[in-house]
Protein backbone atom coordinates (compact mmCIF):
# COMPACT_ATOMS: atom_id res chain seq x y z
CA UNK A 1 0.00 0.00 0.00
CA UNK A 2 1.66 3.32 -1.27
CA UNK A 3 1.03 6.46 2.15
CA UNK A 4 0.70 9.58 0.72
CA UNK A 5 0.78 12.50 3.36
CA UNK A 6 -0.20 16.21 2.51
CA UNK A 7 0.58 17.65 5.84
CA UNK A 8 3.13 18.90 8.04
CA UNK A 9 2.64 18.48 11.84
CA UNK A 10 2.78 21.96 13.25
CA UNK A 11 1.51 23.52 16.41
CA UNK A 12 -0.83 20.39 17.22
CA UNK A 13 -2.03 20.08 13.76
CA UNK A 14 -2.24 19.05 10.25
CA UNK A 15 -0.28 22.26 8.78
CA UNK A 16 -0.96 23.39 4.81
CA UNK A 17 2.93 23.58 3.66
CA UNK A 18 4.59 26.40 2.65
CA UNK A 19 6.08 24.82 -0.51
CA UNK A 20 5.53 22.00 -2.86
CA UNK A 21 8.75 19.62 -2.99
CA UNK A 22 7.53 16.18 -2.20
CA UNK A 23 9.91 13.57 -0.34
CA UNK A 24 9.13 10.09 -2.20
CA UNK A 25 10.47 7.19 -0.35
CA UNK A 26 11.48 3.95 -2.32
CA UNK A 27 11.30 0.30 -0.66
CA UNK A 28 14.71 -0.49 -0.56
CA UNK A 29 13.32 -4.40 -1.20
CA UNK A 30 12.23 -3.64 -4.61
CA UNK A 31 13.29 -0.20 -5.50
CA UNK A 32 9.37 0.73 -6.08
CA UNK A 33 8.02 4.24 -4.93
CA UNK A 34 6.15 3.21 -1.47
CA UNK A 35 4.85 6.51 -0.27
CA UNK A 36 5.36 10.61 -0.38
CA UNK A 37 5.37 13.24 2.02
CA UNK A 38 5.65 17.00 1.54
CA UNK A 39 9.20 18.48 1.92
CA UNK A 40 9.17 21.22 4.37
CA UNK A 41 10.99 24.63 3.49
CA UNK A 42 12.28 27.46 6.00
CA UNK A 43 8.91 28.76 6.92
CA UNK A 44 7.18 25.80 7.96
CA UNK A 45 10.35 25.39 10.72
CA UNK A 46 9.44 28.77 11.03
CA UNK A 47 6.93 27.79 12.28
CA UNK A 48 7.45 24.84 14.02
CA UNK A 49 9.69 26.93 16.13
CA UNK A 50 7.49 29.43 16.81
CA UNK A 51 4.62 26.61 17.73
CA UNK A 52 6.92 25.01 20.38
CA UNK A 53 8.13 28.61 22.11
CA UNK A 54 4.51 29.47 22.22
CA UNK A 55 4.07 25.93 23.96
CA UNK A 56 7.10 26.43 26.33
CA UNK A 57 6.64 29.60 27.10
CA UNK A 58 2.80 29.75 27.98
CA UNK A 59 2.50 30.43 31.58
CA UNK A 60 0.32 27.53 32.23
CA UNK A 61 1.59 25.41 29.72
CA UNK A 62 3.54 21.89 29.91
CA UNK A 63 6.90 23.18 31.07
CA UNK A 64 4.61 24.45 34.33
CA UNK A 65 2.83 21.27 34.04
CA UNK A 66 3.48 19.38 37.43
CA UNK A 67 5.84 16.32 36.78
CA UNK A 68 2.87 14.19 37.81
CA UNK A 69 0.77 15.70 35.02
CA UNK A 70 3.63 15.42 32.41
CA UNK A 71 4.43 11.49 33.02
CA UNK A 72 0.67 10.87 32.65
CA UNK A 73 1.06 12.77 29.13
CA UNK A 74 3.89 10.77 28.15
CA UNK A 75 2.38 7.31 29.11
CA UNK A 76 -0.61 8.51 27.25
CA UNK A 77 1.77 8.81 24.18
CA UNK A 78 3.45 5.22 25.17
CA UNK A 79 -0.15 3.40 25.06
CA UNK A 80 -1.00 5.37 21.75
CA UNK A 81 2.67 4.11 20.63
CA UNK A 82 1.86 0.63 21.60
CA UNK A 83 -1.60 0.74 19.87
CA UNK A 84 0.24 2.04 16.35
CA UNK A 85 3.43 -0.93 17.49
CA UNK A 86 2.82 -3.12 14.27
CA UNK A 87 2.63 -0.76 11.79
CA UNK A 88 5.22 1.20 12.96
CA UNK A 89 7.31 -1.81 12.57
CA UNK A 90 5.90 -2.49 9.07
CA UNK A 91 6.99 0.99 8.05
CA UNK A 92 9.78 1.30 9.58
CA UNK A 93 11.10 -1.98 8.36
CA UNK A 94 9.79 -1.11 4.56
CA UNK A 95 11.70 2.16 4.79
CA UNK A 96 15.09 1.38 5.97
CA UNK A 97 15.65 -2.13 5.31
CA UNK A 98 15.39 -3.26 8.61
CA UNK A 99 14.56 -6.99 9.30
CA UNK A 100 10.77 -6.83 10.44
CA UNK A 101 11.23 -9.36 13.31
CA UNK A 102 14.11 -6.57 14.67
CA UNK A 103 11.95 -3.74 14.07
CA UNK A 104 8.95 -5.41 16.12
CA UNK A 105 11.17 -5.46 19.14
CA UNK A 106 13.20 -2.25 19.02
CA UNK A 107 11.26 0.20 16.50
CA UNK A 108 7.54 -0.42 18.26
CA UNK A 109 9.00 -1.29 21.51
CA UNK A 110 11.92 0.97 22.42
CA UNK A 111 10.28 4.11 22.21
CA UNK A 112 7.26 3.19 24.05
CA UNK A 113 9.66 1.51 27.39
CA UNK A 114 11.48 4.52 27.26
CA UNK A 115 8.88 6.82 27.40
CA UNK A 116 7.98 4.98 30.63
CA UNK A 117 11.13 5.01 32.35
CA UNK A 118 11.55 9.04 31.91
CA UNK A 119 7.95 9.38 33.09
CA UNK A 120 8.89 7.42 36.00
CA UNK A 121 12.22 9.24 36.32
CA UNK A 122 10.40 12.79 36.29
CA UNK A 123 8.34 12.00 39.20
CA UNK A 124 10.66 10.50 41.32
CA UNK A 125 13.58 13.14 40.66
CA UNK A 126 13.03 16.32 42.61
CA UNK A 127 13.43 19.45 40.19
CA UNK A 128 14.85 21.67 43.32
CA UNK A 129 17.04 21.04 46.48
CA UNK A 130 18.11 23.70 49.23
CA UNK A 131 21.42 23.04 50.34
CA UNK A 132 22.61 25.17 53.48
CA UNK A 133 25.05 27.97 52.87
CA UNK A 134 28.67 28.88 54.10
CA UNK A 135 27.61 32.44 54.16
CA UNK A 136 25.13 32.67 56.52
CA UNK A 137 22.05 32.39 53.74
CA UNK A 138 21.34 29.07 51.75
CA UNK A 139 20.63 28.38 47.65
CA UNK A 140 17.87 26.60 46.19
CA UNK A 141 19.29 24.88 43.27
CA UNK A 142 16.80 24.42 40.71
CA UNK A 143 16.53 22.17 37.44
CA UNK A 144 14.58 23.83 34.65
CA UNK A 145 13.87 22.92 31.28
CA UNK A 146 16.21 24.22 28.79
CA UNK A 147 13.60 25.70 26.39
CA UNK A 148 12.96 24.70 22.86
CA UNK A 149 14.72 21.54 21.62
CA UNK A 150 15.76 20.63 17.96
CA UNK A 151 15.85 17.01 17.96
CA UNK A 152 17.59 15.71 14.46
CA UNK A 153 17.65 11.65 13.65
CA UNK A 154 19.02 9.82 11.38
CA UNK A 155 17.43 6.47 9.66
CA UNK A 156 18.42 3.94 11.11
CA UNK A 157 16.57 3.33 13.76
CA UNK A 158 14.49 6.17 13.34
CA UNK A 159 11.43 6.00 16.20
CA UNK A 160 14.42 4.59 18.51
CA UNK A 161 16.49 7.59 18.57
CA UNK A 162 13.65 9.88 18.12
CA UNK A 163 12.71 8.44 21.31
CA UNK A 164 16.24 8.96 23.52
CA UNK A 165 15.64 12.66 22.18
CA UNK A 166 11.55 13.01 22.78
CA UNK A 167 11.33 11.27 26.44
CA UNK A 168 13.85 13.38 28.23
CA UNK A 169 12.65 16.06 27.15
CA UNK A 170 9.16 16.12 27.92
CA UNK A 171 9.55 14.67 31.22
CA UNK A 172 12.25 17.61 31.51
CA UNK A 173 9.11 20.27 30.01
CA UNK A 174 10.77 20.97 26.94
CA UNK A 175 8.92 21.56 23.57
CA UNK A 176 10.60 20.49 20.51
CA UNK A 177 10.91 20.39 16.88
CA UNK A 178 11.65 16.73 15.53
CA UNK A 179 13.43 16.72 12.00
CA UNK A 180 13.57 13.05 10.68
CA UNK A 181 15.73 11.88 7.53
CA UNK A 182 14.43 11.95 4.41
CA UNK A 183 14.70 8.33 4.01
CA UNK A 184 11.82 7.43 6.98
CA UNK A 185 9.29 10.09 7.05
CA UNK A 186 6.37 7.72 6.69
CA UNK A 187 6.56 6.41 10.63
CA UNK A 188 7.03 10.14 11.45
CA UNK A 189 2.89 10.37 10.54
CA UNK A 190 2.18 8.01 12.96
CA UNK A 191 4.62 9.39 15.74
CA UNK A 192 2.38 12.61 15.23
CA UNK A 193 -0.87 10.17 15.12
CA UNK A 194 0.46 9.02 18.72
CA UNK A 195 1.11 12.55 19.59
CA UNK A 196 -2.91 13.64 18.68
CA UNK A 197 -3.88 10.71 20.42
CA UNK A 198 -2.16 11.45 23.65
CA UNK A 199 -3.38 14.83 23.66
CA UNK A 200 0.08 16.70 24.28
CA UNK A 201 -0.65 20.20 24.37
CA UNK A 202 -0.30 21.98 20.95
CA UNK A 203 3.06 22.37 19.88
CA UNK A 204 4.97 20.83 22.36
CA UNK A 205 6.07 18.27 19.99
CA UNK A 206 5.93 19.66 16.03
CA UNK A 207 7.40 17.50 13.20
CA UNK A 208 8.90 18.55 9.77
CA UNK A 209 10.33 16.56 7.65
CA UNK A 210 13.29 17.56 5.21
CA UNK A 211 17.06 16.95 4.60
CA UNK A 212 20.11 18.52 5.84
CA UNK A 213 19.58 22.07 4.78
CA UNK A 214 16.39 22.48 7.02
CA UNK A 215 18.20 20.41 9.78
CA UNK A 216 20.73 23.30 9.54
CA UNK A 217 18.08 25.63 9.44
CA UNK A 218 16.57 24.54 12.88
CA UNK A 219 19.83 24.36 13.80
CA UNK A 220 21.21 27.64 13.92
CA UNK A 221 17.67 28.80 14.16
CA UNK A 222 16.97 31.70 17.22
CA UNK A 223 14.03 30.58 18.87
CA UNK A 224 15.92 26.94 19.33
CA UNK A 225 17.44 26.63 22.57
CA UNK A 226 19.33 23.23 22.35
CA UNK A 227 19.95 20.57 19.80
CA UNK A 228 19.93 16.90 19.73
CA UNK A 229 21.74 15.04 16.93
CA UNK A 230 21.89 11.78 15.98
CA UNK A 231 23.71 10.95 12.59
CA UNK A 232 27.54 11.03 10.98
CA UNK A 233 30.30 12.33 12.42
CA UNK A 234 30.94 14.64 9.28
CA UNK A 235 26.94 16.35 9.87
CA UNK A 236 27.54 16.84 13.69
CA UNK A 237 31.05 18.80 13.25
CA UNK A 238 29.41 20.94 11.03
CA UNK A 239 26.19 21.41 14.11
CA UNK A 240 28.71 21.43 16.37
CA UNK A 241 30.65 24.49 14.81
CA UNK A 242 27.04 26.29 14.21
CA UNK A 243 26.53 25.74 17.97
CA UNK A 244 29.84 26.94 19.07
CA UNK A 245 29.32 30.03 17.36
CA UNK A 246 25.75 30.49 19.18
CA UNK A 247 27.00 29.16 22.42
CA UNK A 248 24.12 26.68 22.21
CA UNK A 249 24.09 23.82 24.23
CA UNK A 250 24.40 20.44 21.88
CA UNK A 251 24.46 16.23 22.32
CA UNK A 252 25.99 15.18 19.41
CA UNK A 253 25.70 11.07 18.98
CA UNK A 254 27.82 10.28 15.97
CA UNK A 255 29.21 7.47 14.20
CA UNK A 256 31.42 4.57 15.36
CA UNK A 257 33.84 1.70 14.49
CA UNK A 258 33.80 -0.42 17.23
CA UNK A 259 36.01 -3.55 18.75
CA UNK A 260 34.91 -6.82 19.56
CA UNK A 261 37.37 -8.10 21.67
CA UNK A 262 37.65 -11.97 21.85
CA UNK A 263 39.40 -12.56 24.59
CA UNK A 264 41.50 -16.73 24.48
CA UNK A 265 39.01 -17.94 26.56
CA UNK A 266 36.02 -17.03 25.06
CA UNK A 267 33.44 -19.29 24.42
CA UNK A 268 31.92 -17.99 21.02
CA UNK A 269 29.67 -20.89 20.32
CA UNK A 270 27.78 -20.41 22.90
CA UNK A 271 26.93 -16.31 21.65
CA UNK A 272 26.39 -16.62 18.39
CA UNK A 273 23.01 -14.92 19.19
CA UNK A 274 24.72 -12.07 20.92
CA UNK A 275 27.56 -12.15 18.76
CA UNK A 276 24.99 -11.17 15.54
CA UNK A 277 23.63 -8.65 17.90
CA UNK A 278 26.74 -6.84 18.66
CA UNK A 279 28.50 -7.14 15.30
CA UNK A 280 25.47 -7.49 12.58
CA UNK A 281 22.33 -6.28 14.01
CA UNK A 282 20.21 -3.93 11.41
CA UNK A 283 21.98 -5.27 8.65
CA UNK A 284 24.87 -3.62 9.81
CA UNK A 285 23.53 -0.12 10.13
CA UNK A 286 23.51 0.35 13.42
CA UNK A 287 26.48 2.96 14.98
CA UNK A 288 27.89 1.05 17.74
CA UNK A 289 28.31 -2.51 16.63
CA UNK A 290 31.43 -4.31 16.87
CA UNK A 291 32.59 -4.21 12.90
CA UNK A 292 36.66 -4.86 14.21
CA UNK A 293 37.15 -8.24 15.58
CA UNK A 294 40.16 -8.87 17.54
CA UNK A 295 40.86 -12.50 17.72
CA UNK A 296 44.16 -13.94 19.92
CA UNK A 297 46.41 -15.50 17.89
CA UNK A 298 46.00 -18.68 20.11
CA UNK A 299 42.81 -18.91 18.90
CA UNK A 300 42.69 -17.55 15.95
CA UNK A 301 41.75 -19.83 12.91
CA UNK A 302 38.95 -20.95 15.49
CA UNK A 303 37.63 -17.40 15.59
CA UNK A 304 37.54 -16.70 11.58
CA UNK A 305 35.76 -19.89 11.23
CA UNK A 306 32.90 -19.40 13.75
CA UNK A 307 32.15 -15.88 12.29
CA UNK A 308 33.18 -16.48 8.61
CA UNK A 309 30.20 -19.68 9.67
CA UNK A 310 28.09 -17.18 11.04
CA UNK A 311 28.00 -14.83 8.77
CA UNK A 312 27.25 -17.28 5.91
CA UNK A 313 24.74 -19.09 7.80
CA UNK A 314 22.32 -15.34 7.88
CA UNK A 315 19.03 -15.54 6.08
CA UNK A 316 19.14 -12.52 3.59
CA UNK A 317 16.00 -11.34 2.37
CA UNK A 318 13.13 -9.26 2.46
CA UNK A 319 12.83 -6.94 5.54
CA UNK A 320 9.28 -7.82 5.77
CA UNK A 321 9.86 -11.35 5.59
CA UNK A 322 9.92 -12.52 9.19
CA UNK A 323 12.59 -15.22 9.11
CA UNK A 324 14.89 -12.52 7.83
CA UNK A 325 18.64 -11.85 9.30
CA UNK A 326 19.43 -9.41 7.02
CA UNK A 327 17.93 -6.83 5.00
CA UNK A 328 18.71 -4.65 2.18
CA UNK A 329 20.66 -1.35 2.83
CA UNK A 330 18.90 1.79 2.97
CA UNK A 331 19.53 3.19 -0.27
CA UNK A 332 21.23 2.65 -3.74
CA UNK A 333 23.86 4.99 -2.27
CA UNK A 334 24.07 3.33 0.95
CA UNK A 335 24.71 0.00 -1.16
CA UNK A 336 27.00 1.06 -3.52
CA UNK A 337 29.33 2.70 -0.44
CA UNK A 338 29.16 -0.62 1.51
CA UNK A 339 30.71 -2.52 -2.05
CA UNK A 340 33.15 0.37 -2.66
CA UNK A 341 34.62 -0.48 1.28
CA UNK A 342 34.21 -4.78 -0.05
CA UNK A 343 36.71 -3.64 -2.87
CA UNK A 344 38.84 -1.71 -1.04
CA UNK A 345 39.40 -3.98 1.44
CA UNK A 346 39.65 -6.94 -1.51
CA UNK A 347 42.45 -4.42 -2.74
CA UNK A 348 44.26 -3.76 0.23
CA UNK A 349 45.03 -7.60 0.14
CA UNK A 350 42.70 -8.60 3.29
CA UNK A 351 41.33 -12.42 2.78
CA UNK A 352 37.63 -12.61 2.02
CA UNK A 353 36.08 -15.47 3.95
CA UNK A 354 32.37 -14.95 3.35
CA UNK A 355 30.47 -12.73 1.44
CA UNK A 356 31.68 -10.06 -0.80
CA UNK A 357 28.85 -9.53 -3.56
CA UNK A 358 25.47 -9.21 -3.99
CA UNK A 359 23.32 -12.12 -2.92
CA UNK A 360 22.16 -14.55 -5.37
CA UNK A 361 18.61 -13.80 -7.36
CA UNK A 362 18.19 -10.71 -5.84
CA UNK A 363 17.86 -8.53 -9.19
CA UNK A 364 15.78 -5.67 -7.19
CA UNK A 365 16.43 -4.22 -4.12
CA UNK A 366 19.83 -2.58 -2.43
CA UNK A 367 21.48 -6.04 -0.84
CA UNK A 368 24.93 -6.81 0.26
CA UNK A 369 25.98 -9.94 1.36
CA UNK A 370 27.11 -10.54 4.63
CA UNK A 371 30.90 -10.32 4.44
CA UNK A 372 34.20 -10.86 6.63
CA UNK A 373 37.64 -10.16 5.71
CA UNK A 374 40.13 -11.98 7.99
CA UNK A 375 43.74 -11.35 8.65
CA UNK A 376 42.95 -7.13 8.67
CA UNK A 377 45.85 -4.43 9.43
CA UNK A 378 43.94 -2.41 11.79
CA UNK A 379 45.54 1.01 9.66
CA UNK A 380 43.84 -0.50 7.16
CA UNK A 381 40.54 1.46 5.66
CA UNK A 382 38.05 -1.19 6.48
CA UNK A 383 39.33 -1.39 9.54
CA UNK A 384 39.32 2.40 10.32
CA UNK A 385 36.30 3.79 8.70
CA UNK A 386 32.46 3.35 9.40
CA UNK A 387 31.12 0.81 6.45
CA UNK A 388 27.53 0.51 7.59
CA UNK A 389 26.70 -2.50 5.93
CA UNK A 390 26.78 -6.28 6.75
CA UNK A 391 31.05 -5.96 6.50
CA UNK A 392 33.17 -7.32 9.56
CA UNK A 393 37.15 -7.19 9.46
CA UNK A 394 39.20 -9.66 12.04
CA UNK A 395 42.55 -8.90 13.03
CA UNK A 396 44.97 -11.30 15.45
CA UNK A 397 46.33 -9.83 18.41
CA UNK A 398 49.36 -11.33 20.28
CA UNK A 399 48.28 -10.70 24.43
CA UNK A 400 45.53 -8.77 25.93
CA UNK A 401 47.82 -5.17 26.20
CA UNK A 402 47.82 -5.51 22.46
CA UNK A 403 43.88 -6.38 21.61
CA UNK A 404 43.54 -3.09 24.31
CA UNK A 405 45.98 -1.46 22.03
CA UNK A 406 44.12 -2.14 18.94
CA UNK A 407 40.78 -1.12 20.23
CA UNK A 408 41.59 2.45 21.27
CA UNK A 409 44.09 2.57 17.70
CA UNK A 410 40.56 4.15 16.21
CA UNK A 411 38.99 7.56 15.51
CA UNK A 412 36.19 6.63 17.36
CA UNK A 413 34.98 5.51 20.62
CA UNK A 414 31.02 4.40 20.72
CA UNK A 415 30.28 0.94 21.78
CA UNK A 416 32.65 -2.48 22.07
CA UNK A 417 32.40 -5.79 23.42
CA UNK A 418 34.74 -8.40 25.10
CA UNK A 419 34.27 -12.05 25.02
CA UNK A 420 34.99 -14.13 28.03
CA UNK A 421 34.42 -17.00 30.13
CA UNK A 422 35.09 -14.91 33.19
CA UNK A 423 32.85 -11.64 33.14
CA UNK A 424 35.42 -10.13 35.90
CA UNK A 425 38.22 -10.56 33.33
CA UNK A 426 35.55 -9.02 30.62
CA UNK A 427 35.01 -5.95 32.78
CA UNK A 428 38.94 -4.90 34.03
CA UNK A 429 39.06 -5.43 29.95
CA UNK A 430 36.37 -3.40 29.14
CA UNK A 431 37.46 -0.74 31.43
CA UNK A 432 40.75 0.22 29.23
CA UNK A 433 38.73 0.48 25.84
CA UNK A 434 39.00 4.13 25.26
CA UNK A 435 34.86 3.99 24.65
CA UNK A 436 31.77 5.44 26.09
CA UNK A 437 29.77 2.26 26.31
CA UNK A 438 30.89 -1.55 25.87
CA UNK A 439 29.32 -4.89 27.10
CA UNK A 440 30.89 -8.16 28.20
CA UNK A 441 29.69 -11.49 26.28
CA UNK A 442 26.92 -9.04 24.44
CA UNK A 443 25.99 -5.62 24.04
CA UNK A 444 22.75 -3.91 24.08
CA UNK A 445 21.93 -0.46 24.94
CA UNK A 446 20.40 0.01 28.00
CA UNK A 447 17.88 2.75 28.90
CA UNK A 448 18.74 2.74 32.90
CA UNK A 449 22.55 3.64 31.57
CA UNK A 450 24.02 6.86 29.59
CA UNK A 451 24.83 5.92 26.02
CA UNK A 452 26.88 7.98 23.66
CA UNK A 453 30.47 8.00 22.58
CA UNK A 454 34.05 10.05 23.26
CA UNK A 455 36.59 10.97 20.81
CA UNK A 456 34.61 11.09 17.01
CA UNK A 457 31.62 9.43 17.74
CA UNK A 458 30.28 12.01 20.12
CA UNK A 459 29.97 14.76 22.94
CA UNK A 460 27.41 14.60 25.73
CA UNK A 461 24.93 11.42 26.30
CA UNK A 462 21.63 9.80 26.43
CA UNK A 463 19.19 7.78 27.93
CA UNK A 464 20.00 7.03 32.26
CA UNK A 465 19.23 9.69 34.41
CA UNK A 466 22.29 11.65 33.01
CA UNK A 467 20.24 11.77 29.96
CA UNK A 468 17.61 13.60 31.72
CA UNK A 469 19.73 16.47 32.45
CA UNK A 470 21.03 16.95 28.95
CA UNK A 471 17.52 18.92 28.85
CA UNK A 472 17.27 20.71 31.88
CA UNK A 473 19.09 24.40 32.95
CA UNK A 474 20.65 24.55 36.50
CA UNK A 475 19.58 28.02 38.52
CA UNK A 476 20.83 29.06 41.99
CA UNK A 477 18.54 31.11 44.03
CA UNK A 478 20.45 32.31 46.62
CA UNK A 479 18.41 33.07 49.46
CA UNK A 480 19.64 35.58 52.06
CA UNK A 481 20.01 34.45 55.11
P1 LIG B 1 23.51 12.04 8.41
O1 LIG B 1 24.43 12.73 9.34
O2 LIG B 1 23.71 12.22 6.97
O3 LIG B 1 22.00 12.49 8.70
C1 LIG B 1 21.41 12.41 9.99
C2 LIG B 1 20.33 13.46 10.11
O4 LIG B 1 20.93 14.74 10.10
C3 LIG B 1 19.33 13.50 8.97
O5 LIG B 1 18.08 13.87 9.49
C4 LIG B 1 19.89 14.57 8.05
O6 LIG B 1 18.89 15.15 7.25
C5 LIG B 1 20.44 15.56 9.05
N1 LIG B 1 21.57 16.35 8.62
C6 LIG B 1 22.60 15.98 7.80
N2 LIG B 1 23.50 16.98 7.71
C7 LIG B 1 23.06 17.98 8.51
C8 LIG B 1 23.56 19.27 8.84
N3 LIG B 1 24.70 19.72 8.36
N4 LIG B 1 22.84 20.03 9.70
C9 LIG B 1 21.69 19.59 10.23
N5 LIG B 1 21.15 18.38 9.94
C10 LIG B 1 21.83 17.58 9.09
O7 LIG B 1 23.57 10.52 8.87
P2 LIG B 1 22.75 9.29 8.28
O8 LIG B 1 23.39 8.82 7.04
O9 LIG B 1 21.32 9.64 8.21
O10 LIG B 1 22.97 8.23 9.48
C11 LIG B 1 24.06 7.40 9.54
C12 LIG B 1 25.08 7.92 10.54
O11 LIG B 1 24.49 8.12 11.82
C13 LIG B 1 26.19 6.93 10.78
O12 LIG B 1 27.43 7.58 10.77
C14 LIG B 1 25.91 6.38 12.16
O13 LIG B 1 26.99 5.87 12.84
C15 LIG B 1 25.30 7.54 12.83
N6 LIG B 1 24.48 7.10 13.95
C16 LIG B 1 24.91 7.36 15.22
C17 LIG B 1 24.18 6.91 16.31
C18 LIG B 1 24.61 7.19 17.72
O14 LIG B 1 23.79 7.12 18.60
N7 LIG B 1 25.86 7.50 17.96
C19 LIG B 1 23.00 6.23 16.10
C20 LIG B 1 22.59 5.97 14.80
C21 LIG B 1 23.35 6.44 13.73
Amino acid sequence: MRLRYDSLFIGGEWAEPHGTGRIVVRSPNSEDEIGDVPEAVEADADDAVAAARRAFEDPSGWAAWPPEARAEAMERLADALDTRAEDMAARVSGQNGMPIAIARQIEAGMPALVLRYYADLIRRTPTQETRTGLLGGSALVRREPIGVVAAIVPWNYPQTLASFKIAPALAAGCAMVIKPSPETVLDAYLLAQAVIHAQLPPGVVNIVTGGRELGAHLVAHPGVDKVAFTGSTAAGRSIAETCGRLLRPVTLELGGKSAAIVLDDADLDGHLRELFGACLLNNGQTCYLGTRVLAPRSRYDQVVDTVTELARALRVGDSLDPETQIGPMVSARQRDRVESYIAKGRSDGARLTAGGGRPAGRDRGWFVEPTVFADVDNRATIAQEEIFGPVLAITPYADVDEAVAIANDSDYGLGGSVWTSDPDRGVAVAARVRTGTIGVNGYLPEPVAPFGGVKDSGIGRELGPEGLTAYQQLKSVYLAG
